[in-house]
């Protein structure tokens, strides 16, 4: 048996991890890398198994993460990696971006000169451009514009620009609309690149692909494909389906600590919300909502035991909750149940449980908490 108490756990599958690194990979140009998005702890997943997999077994070699503490966790990981901090670090901390070889994602020239004023060597980045997004980067009307900042920060001494980036923000949509927006932040990254050529300027990386436009509006133009949540064979909007052979990296799972009858009137957990109306079987299960697995699931979720949909009854606690087995007389205490993946014919996804809590399965994957331990399978 494994070294943990068997409560409640997230399975990971490295195999399948592989597989969707593969998938991408045949998505994509041979010429287009992927940066692998790693940010938020592997999206739940664990980053350090998950960066080792990638690189020892994928060859992948550029990663993107979220701030420095990322970056520096991963940089112990993997010595030769580029990584990518694509969001905001204080510029006091500058020389700690370039002294671990770092790349900074830089959002204005301010920001560019903040920078170099902090750190004694160059920082190395890639200036992030902001095309439609509406979050972080340098905004102007015309891509000349753009170029015309970028060549300025290119002549500052101690910072070394060697990309531009751009972040989609409806990549993930067929809506006619939609597609129109995307199309139009593509151009206006590609022109910044074009105007950067004319003023005699060729960095080496543009990209601008997440999951979204790896999938479905994949572009030789972006050196880059961030994959964030197919890598974890998720769906980047649950509405459209992804790429065969992408599949869920994680399942999570807890147990039966006690099953009982009982009769109608009989009432389940806080609040009384759920009164049985008749004879019914109900077992415990060791999850609650600290483990992530949210309060907005009373009443409406399913677990999987022995392969069948059991509704939850009642609240869920903080560390326990309740479902129906009536029709699964087996169940017993100490029986496997499946909160997320599959049993037998039967699946629940994170997207499912996303559609219940009116957000998307990142959400879900990233709020499985740090109390429930991430055990790693290689089939
Ligand atoms: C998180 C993030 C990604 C990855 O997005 P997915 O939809 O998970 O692929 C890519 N680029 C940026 C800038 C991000 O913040």
């Amino acid at each position: 048996m494994k070294p943990y108490l068997k409560r409640a756990w997230a399975e990971i599958d490295l195999s399948r991890l592989r597989k969707n690194a593969e998938v991408i990979r045949s998505l994509i140009q041979p010429e287009t890398e992927i940066m692998a998005v790693v940010k938020a702890d592997a999206y739940g997943h664990g980053y350090e198994r998950i960066v080792r997999t990638l690189t020892e077994d994928c060859g992948v070699r550029y990663f993107a993460v979220s701030n420095l503490d990322e970056a520096l966790a991963v940089r112990e990981l993997a010595p030769e990696a580029e990584i990518l901090i694509l969001g905001y670090t204080p510029p006091e901390y500058a020389h700690e971006i370039s002294e671990n070889n770092i790349i900074q994602g830089v959002i204005s020239s301010e920001y560019a000169a903040a920078l170099t004023r902090n750190s004694p060597s160059p920082v190395r980045c890639h200036v992030k451009i902001d095309t439609g997004m509406g979050r972080i980067g340098l905004r102007h009307d015309t891509p000349a514009e753009c170029a015309d900042e970028i060549a300025e920060m290119v002549k500052m001494e101690k910072l070394s620009v060697e990309g531009i980036y751009t972040h989609f923000a409806v990549a993930d949509s067929d809506d006619p609309d939609n597609m129109e927006y995307t199309e139009k932040q593509e151009s206006f990254i590609i022109g910044v690149r074009d105007e950067l050529k004319v003023r005699r300027i060729e960095l080496e990386h543009c990209h601008f692909m997440n999951s979204a436009a790896t999938c479905y509006r994949c572009s030789p133009e972006s050196t880059l494909s961030r994959a964030g949540i197919i890598l974890y064979g998720l769906h980047p909007d649950i509405s459209l389906p992804i790429p065969e052979g992408l599949a869920p990296v994680m399942a999570v799972k807890a147990v039966i600590s006690h099953v009982k009858n009982v009769r109608p009137g009989d009432c389940i957990s806080y609040g009384r919300t759920f009164t049985a109306d008749r004879e019914m079987r109900i077992a415990t299960v060791t999850v609650g909502y600290a483990d992530g697995y949210s309060r907005l699931l009373s009443g409406r979720g399913e677990i999987l035991v022995h392969g069948k949909r059991c509704r939850i009854t009642g609240r869920v606690c903080m560390d326990q909750l309740m479902i129906d087995v009536t029709d699964v007389p087996q169940a017993a205490p100490g029986d496997i149940v499946t909160l997320i993946g599959s049993d037998g014919s039967e699946c629940i996804t994170a997207d499912e449980l996303a559609g219940i809590y009116g957000t998307i399965g990142y959400e879900v994957v990233c709020g499985i908490s740090k109390r429930v331990p991430r055990i790693y399978f290689d089939r």
